[in-house]
């Protein structure tokens, strides 16, 4: 999009046929809710809890949790809502109290999910500060859990996730949850697609490792299946399938995952008016043949050009 429609674009996410497409930001504490509270979303697609946590030694108490959840869920009450990740500990984000010490390999390690099923305590103990910070803010309140691989976790997290009386959700970052979407949806609420790890655990390369970059890209056509498997699971269930790893951020990848049936974007706050205008400037149709375009291509760069080519005429 211009520079002209840049300027132009005011919210809410829709497309220019008027599809709606929630578009929410990811947050890290409470001064990145504030911000990014002022800014044209309709939420917090990601608000990833462990980041709170990177400098502490000890486990917060629940009653302290409420205490910084309440920061990040305050700002965005009234219709907004807020989609609050469990710990995501372990691999590239070690949590002192939590993280398992000297595994070999730990991206496939004790991480996620995996972890707080393994100290039951610490899962019961999160969700009771989430529910009381819902509580207290009065905000709609939906809960994730990071890294989950079978639908035995998915429901296992949603039970104990619904006895707070909140909304229940997976992340689709490993390939066996993509495969298994349409089960996944049978126990869940709702699924938000991690395609930083979700690229990293399809092409076997190290999100980290730079010189991986060609494998770890989101537009690599096995990458693109799988959100497409997940979206249209997602549509035959009439459940909410987001995405909210960094593929939700570049506006062209954005029009082709609205085209498979994807309901809302999470992203940096800065890249929530490019992508706004992109969708803004195409309708649904246009938006489904970027999305044919992308999965029809053999390749990363292949991808790019077909759908830039769909997006451009319009
Ligand atoms: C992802 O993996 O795409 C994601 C959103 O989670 P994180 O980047 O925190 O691992
Ligand atoms: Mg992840």
């Amino acid at each position: 999009a211009g520079r002209e429609a840049l300027d132009r674009w005011t919210g809410p996410g829709r497309t220019a046929d008027g599809t709606p497409v929630k578009l929410l930001a990811n947050v890290a504490d409470g001064a990145s809710a504030t911000s990014a509270a002022a800014g044209p979303v309709e939420g917090v697609g990601l608000f990833r809890t462990e980041l709170c946590f990177l400098n502490r030694k000890d486990e917060p108490s629940a009653e302290e949790q409420a205490d910084i959840y309440s920061g990040v869920l305050g700002p965005f009450g009234g219709d907004r809502y807020v989609v609050v990740r469990t710990l995501d500990a372990g691999s590239d984000k070690p949590i002192a109290f939590a993280t398992h010490e000297g595994e070999e390999n730990p991206a496939l390690g004790v991480r996620g999910l995996r972890l707080s099923f393994d100290n039951p305590g610490l899962l019961e103990r999160q969700l009771a500060g989430i529910a009381a910070a819902a509580e207290r803010t009065g905000t709609e309140t939906w809960v994730m859990a990071p890294m989950v691989a079978t639908v035995a976790e998915a429901a296992e997290f949603a039970g104990q996730v619904r006895a707070h009386g909140l909304k229940a959700g997976v992340m689709v970052e490993i390939p066996s949850a993509a495969l298994l979407a349409h089960q996944m949806l049978e126990v869940v609420d709702f699924l938000s697609i991690g395609t930083n790890d979700l690229t990293q655990y399809t092409m076997a390369a190290d999100r980290m490792a730079t010189d991986l970059a060609h494998l770890t890209d989101a537009w690599q056509p096995a990458v693109l299946q799988l959100i497409a498997i997940t979206a249209e699971a997602g549509k035959i269930a009439g459940k909410s399938v987001g995405v909210c790893g960094e593929a939700a951020a570049d506006p062209m990848l954005a029009a082709a995952l609205v085209g498979m049936g994807i309901t809302s974007l999470s992203m940096a706050l800065a890249a929530v008016r490019p992508v706004g205008a992109q969708l803004a400037a195409v309708t649904m149709d246009t938006c489904e043949r970027a999305a044919e375009a992308a999965l029809g291509a053999v390749d990363p760069r292949a991808a790019r050009v077909a759908v830039r080519a769909v997006l451009s005429a319009g």
